[in-house]
């Protein structure tokens, strides 16, 4: 079977994103093409918080796309303006689709907020086609022992929240098709992964260095395939490595975004931001079990 060609690397710089906590985010940036479902992907940490310091992101909206939240370490509570709570623990997933619109609050639980500790995970945001940019919210919320995982020969571990990979197929129901993986590979250890034809396909190393289809990427650098057809051969340096698969398939439609929204159109961005302002978008009722919110 042919291979994916390496069309670059995106390196992620490090900053520090609205709510306090660094990032490492690698789009978007500068011109990066062939990313397409894909509009952004912040790693989270990871960081260590002393007691009273964690932070994280308090009521706000979205709409237009998905975001898509992995912990690895920490806790963080979530609760949405459409009923969804829920408490993302390590190895946890929760994919929220805003849709039509939604307020949500991504805050470290009580727990953590008084005793600190670490957090790292990820959030990506996943688009929609303008045909369902207007969908109703929902909210998909997994624990890690909900997850597909599976040891590989080598003795590394594949974990598909999303998608397939390697004949193993993901929990997520996605409004397109989206591929969102895992992968641990132990030193000099492979992984083929088999792109649907036209998708796009991108690896993000985030522990050591990783070879993707010969190239090299050092951590923190994003690999950015073609989207010819062929497969991705993931190979682990001297080192271990982790690395997150994302592969989807392109929506090839007009974005025009601006802060939480993510629209077709300016008109659309602003019709948002007016239905945000008279509360049709809803808001958060303290109710239920979350401790966060006193
Ligand atoms: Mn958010």
């Amino acid at each position: 079977m042919s291979r994916r060609r390496v069309l670059g690397l995106v390196p992620a710089q490090r900053q520090a994103e609205g709510g306090g906590f660094i990032v490492r985010r690698p789009f978007p940036a500068g011109e990066i093409s062939a990313i397409d479902p894909f509009l952004l992907l912040d790693e989270m940490g990871p960081v260590e918080y002393s007691p009273g310091k964690a932070v994280g992101a308090p009521d706000h909206p979205h709409r237009g796309f998905e975001t898509v939240t992995y912990l690895l370490a920490g806790e963080i509570e979530h609760r949405d303006s459409n009923g969804g709570f829920g408490v993302i623990t390590p190895g946890a997933v929760q994919w929220m689709t805003a849709g039509a619109g939604i307020v949500h609050s991504e805050l470290p639980t009580n727990r953590m907020m008084r005793l600190g500790g670490r957090m790292h995970g990820f959030q990506l945001w996943v688009n929609l086609r303008a045909a369902s940019k207007m969908i109703p919210p929902r909210y998909q919320g997994y624990e890690a022992y909900d997850i597909p995982s599976r040891e590989l020969d080598g003795g590394g571990t594949l974990r598909v929240i999303a998608g397939e990979v390697d004949g193993l197929v993901g929990i997520v129901d996605t409004t397109s098709p989206v591929t969102f993986a895992h992968v641990s590979l132990r030193a000099g250890e492979s992984v083929d992964w088999h792109v649907a034809d036209g998708h796009t396909a991108l690896v993000h190393p985030f522990v050591n260095g990783v070879v993707v289809n010969g190239v090299e990427a050092d951590e923190g650098h994003m690999v950015v395939c073609d989207r010819e057809s062929g497969s991705v051969t993931v190979t682990a340096g001297e080192r271990e490595c982790e690395v997150l698969l994302l592969g989807g398939e392109p929506l090839n439609e007009p974005i025009a975004r601006y802060g939480p929204f993510v629209m077709n159109t300016r008109e659309e961005i602003i019709r948002a931001f007016e239905d945000y302002e008279a509360g049709r978008l809803g808001s958060i009722v303290a109710t239920g079990p979350g401790t966060n919110r006193n």
